[in-house]
């Protein structure tokens, strides 16, 4: 029982930078997400592009959306190198439904059809509410709610709407505690766990499932580096998580495969919660973290 109890908590391998993984052993069937395609934004990077590259290594075509078309291309070059499938690199920006709408059409030329949307493109630093300008406030909730109402709503015009679909939104457990030095990003995540709830009640008619997927301190990625995540580790902090570590983006995309798949075919409108018991446990330090910011750590 013991042996079972320690593979169910296993580690999968992952790799720091925006780089495919050397090797991968399947736990899942390799072609759970044969034929179908997902739209990624901010697949070039961090979380968004492991998600990307294990889809793919389930079967899965993707279209890899964010502002920097550098960024997504070379992205693209390494995933499709490392799993032989698919990959589309488009430059878009979610504030921008033009710009959205455009993506969209080129994608649906290319692949024909879109079976799952992951939002993941966001903006987030750590900021005292008191040394926030209101300009930054409403640029993280014009990215992070508005870019993932937009692209919903794009793809549900489309072809969810007539297809039915998977959404997938990444948000965070920032909100549940008032996470210091973050009101901004809290908001804007809360607002989209919200949202889930509502498109999960009005889209379920038309075989949409909507979901969030909150992850805690993610280690190699852009916002372990800007959140504290060096300081965390350093100061111990991790050892308060009852799983006594950060997660790694394969164990995320690990958690999205669920919810993008059938294996969730009866799971809707609900928050899943991948933080090893992070936000039940860590420290919500507010003189701590004012420190961290005022030694410019997020800079
Ligand atoms: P990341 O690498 O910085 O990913 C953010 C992506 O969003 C980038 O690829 C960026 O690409 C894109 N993006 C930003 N603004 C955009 C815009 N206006 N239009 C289109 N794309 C845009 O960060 P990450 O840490 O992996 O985070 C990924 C997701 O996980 C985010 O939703 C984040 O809030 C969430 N999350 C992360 C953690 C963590 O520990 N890392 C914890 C909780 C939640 P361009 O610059 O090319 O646009």
């Amino acid at each position: 029982a013991m042996a079972e109890a320690a593979m169910a908590a296993q580690v999968p391998p992952d790799e720091d930078g925006d780089e495919c993984l050397p090797q991968y052993r399947h736990l899942l069937c390799p072609d759970l997400l044969a034929g179908q395609v997902a739209f990624i934004t901010g697949g070039g990077s961090g979380i968004g592009f492991r998600i990307a590259e294990i889809f793919m290594r389930h079967g899965c075509r993707t279209v890899i959306a964010s502002r920097n078309l550098q960024r997504v291309s070379e992205a693209s070059k390494k995933l499709v190198a490392a799993t032989g499938q698919q990959c589309l690199p488009l430059s878009m920006d979610v504030r921008q439904p033009q710009t959205i709408v455009a993506a969209v059409d080129e994608a649906l030329k290319e692949f024909k059809r879109i079976d799952i949307l992951i939002n993941g493109a966001a903006g987030n630093f750590l900021c005292p509410a008191s040394a926030l300008s209101f300009n930054a406030f409403k640029t993280v909730i014009d990215i992070d709610t508005m870019g993932t109402f937009n692209t919903s709503k794009v793809l549900f015009e489309k072809y969810f709407r007539d297809h039915g679909g998977v959404i997938v939104n990444i948000t965070a457990t920032l909100s549940y505690r008032g996470q210091a030095l973050q009101v901004h990003a809290g908001a804007a995540k809360a607002a989209i766990d919200a949202m889930t709830r509502h498109l999960a009640v009005e889209w379920g008619p038309n075989k949409i499932r909507v979901n969030s997927l909150a992850p805690g301190p993610i280690s190699g990625t852009e916002g372990f580096r800007r959140l504290g995540g060096k300081w965390a580790e350093s100061s111990n902090q991790f050892s308060v998580i009852p799983l006594q570590r950060a997660g790694n983006k394969t164990e995320i995309a690990h958690s999205a495969l669920y919810l993008a798949s059938p294996l969730s075919s009866y799971v809707t409108g609900t928050t899943l919660v991948v933080d090893g018991g992070s936000w039940l446990t860590s420290p919500n330090s507010f003189s701590a973290l004012l420190d961290v910011w005022a030694a410019g750590a997020n800079q």
